[in-house]
């Protein structure tokens, strides 16, 4: 069978979850932190992850693909990989039915990360608030609403919250 081929059939079988496609090559591990994959499949034990990394692809060369077996991505978190991986796309399926989701910058991001400064009112150890960012689409930076505290795109990974 031919490689395309050969790749189509590993989407094709997936009837109920999410594939995430275009992935940067060897980047894969940084998306399924993003996700907190890990923590996913401890609550829900029926999901299954498959990672394949360094696939052809036309329009990249090399890319990696997560797919995840009876879980469908919050939209919101597939708009946050989109600050780190602009080129990713999302691919819902239904009961083997493909629809794809084109993620976007998001206007602000609730909840989901961690505020980068330690003093933030978001970092309190009691009645800690939700965390809010506002994003700067042209710096490619994200500012907390609190305490004003800039979240570069590329270091989304690393702030967010476990
Ligand atoms: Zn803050």
């Amino acid at each position: 069978m031919a490689k395309a081929g050969g790749e189509r059939m590993l989407v094709s079988r997936i009837e109920e979850g999410t594939v995430i496609d275009h992935i940067p090559d060897w980047r894969a591990d940084t998306v399924s932190r993003v996700l907190r994959l890990d923590k996913l499949a401890r609550m829900q034990a029926d999901i299954s992850v498959v990672i394949l990394q360094n696939v052809s692809s036309k329009g990249l060369g090399r890319k990696d693909i997560i797919k995840i077996d009876r879980w469908h991505v919050d939209e919101r978190d597939a708009d946050i990989l989109c600050l780190v991986f602009p080129g990713i796309t999302v691919n819902y399926i239904d009961e083997g039915k493909v629809s794809k989701y084109a993620p976007r910058v998001p206007d602000t991001i609730e909840g989901r990360l961690r505020c980068p400064e330690l003093n933030c009112i978001s970092n309190a150890e009691r009645e800690p608030v939700t965390t809010r960012f506002v994003t700067l689409k042209k710096e490619s930076v994200l500012q907390c609403q609190y305490c004003d505290a800039l979240l570069g795109f590329e270091k989304v990974p690393d702030h967010v919250r476990t």
